[in-house]
């Protein structure tokens, strides 16, 4: 029996949620990531930016050099989250075989479906369920593996269905250019290059040895792909392996004080999220990125787990400390983890407050800011940022958010 994969892809995701909000946004450039005088980079970009060359990833600064005139957004990430999950939903309605890979894309497997329609259709009727039910674009894939129903749902962007024929896969990849292909950074490229490969195609017809001499047993990995052998079967959804949160600068740092504030911000962010999956944490990571672009990572860990945002904010400050008091650079970026997660755990007993006070004090906190948003209430060491806080006229996102599946 032939396999069917989709691979569902939403368009420009942060930005379409926002032009889905306030309708006034479309066909104009927008950029979500912040405003153009700040460091961060973008975050998405509606396509009416791309055609200046803006493109995600871009310092602010550059996306604002190539078009001055676009609407720069700072960004919701409730309101991202809330769309992500309508739109996993939809899915759902059509496969039970679902396996979500971001916010925005999913693999959908629906093999054995054909009584509801051939997968075309399906892709179809999908692509119509998210454009009517939440005002956004899907960008569809169709192939027996997941590889190539990735490629392809990549291939028809925006607004794209591209199907490729049982059994084609092969055919299908070989043109395109070794780097599309999942799993090929920039590094694997480079060793391809020095091969003369630059397709698919070329790698595929590569022998089995030259690649693992070269990459290893990720290079036998590529070579199947490039093959369209791909047999991997979807993973449902799975619980979050890591959360964590960062933010650059508006200008570098050394400020102990407003590192700390910032710091406890983020570890306020990252506890929410972890009580709202019902995790607890055993392993904190604090990330610097200093001003010549170093970037390191620090982790403490603990037998025992905690999910309270005084004890990560512990662990992360006593990191942050032994960090800056080996190195006195000025500090670009800083972010906080945690990962190592378990479903429940026994709070640790580092500090004084009894755990039981904490997690009430934190579940009070969690409550007043899921009902009038995240700053509407500050801890002591937050206070420091309240004018940045009150310089946005939303419940900003201040920070990159990530959760890992
Ligand atoms: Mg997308």
């Amino acid at each position: 029996m032939n396999r069917y994969i989709l691979h569902i892809d939403l368009d420009a995701f942060f930005v379409s949620v926002e032009q889905a909000l306030a309708p006034g946004l479309r066909g104009k450039p927008v950029v979500v990531g912040g405003q153009p005088d700040r460091r961060g980079v973008v975050a998405s970009a509606s396509y009416d930016a791309r055609v200046f060359g803006i493109r995600a990833g871009m310092p602010l600064t550059q996306a604002y050099r190539l078009c001055p005139q676009a609407i720069f957004l700072q960004g919701s990430f409730p309101a991202y989250r809330d769309a992500s999950e309508k739109f996993m939903a939809i899915l759902a309605d059509f496969s039970p075989c679902l396996e979500p890979a971001g916010l925005d894309e999913a693999y959908l497997d629906v093999t054995g479906c054909e009584a509801y329609g051939t997968p075309h259709q399906l892709a179809l009727r999908i692509k119509e369920r998210v454009k009517k039910e939440l005002k956004l674009i899907a960008s569809v894939g169709v192939a027996g593996c997941k590889v190539a129903a990735k490629i392809a749902s990549d291939l028809g962007k925006p607004d794209g269905l591209v199907e490729v024929p049982s059994g084609h896969e092969r055919e299908f990849l070989a043109p395109l250019p070794v780097a599309s292909l999942p799993g090929v950074g920039k590094k694997t490229e480079q060793v391809l290059r020095a091969l003369g490969i630059k397709t698919i195609g070329q790698l595929a017809a590569l022998p089995p040895e030259t690649i693992k001499s070269r990459l290893g047993a990720a290079g036998m990995m590529i070579h199947h792909y490039a093959n369209g052998v791909d047999n991997r079967d979807l993973e449902p959804p799975g619980e979050a392996k890591s959360i964590s949160r960062e933010t650059t600068f508006a200008e570098d740092t050394l400020d102990r004080t407003f590192l700390q504030a910032i710091l406890r911000y983020l570890c306020e962010r990252v506890g929410a999220e972890l009580r709202q999956e019902n995790k607890h944490t055993k392993t904190i990571t604090l990330k610097l990125r200093y001003a010549d672009f170093e970037t390191i990572t620090r982790r403490i860990s603990s037998t025992e787990a905690t999910d309270a945002d005084e004890v990560i904010f512990a662990g992360a400050v006593k990191l942050l400390d032994h960090a800056l008091a080996r190195n006195r650079k000025l500090v670009r970026l800083i972010g906080v983890g945690v990962s190592n997660l378990v479903g429940y755990g026994r709070q640790l007993h580092l500090l004084d407050s009894s755990p039981q006070r904490l997690a009430h004090l934190d579940k009070a906190i969690d409550r007043i800011r899921n009902k009038y948003g995240f700053t509407s209430i500050q801890t002591g060491r937050t206070l420091l940022l309240k004018d940045i806080f009150a310089s946005r006229d939303d419940d900003y996102i201040l920070e990159t958010p990530s959760l890992s599946r």
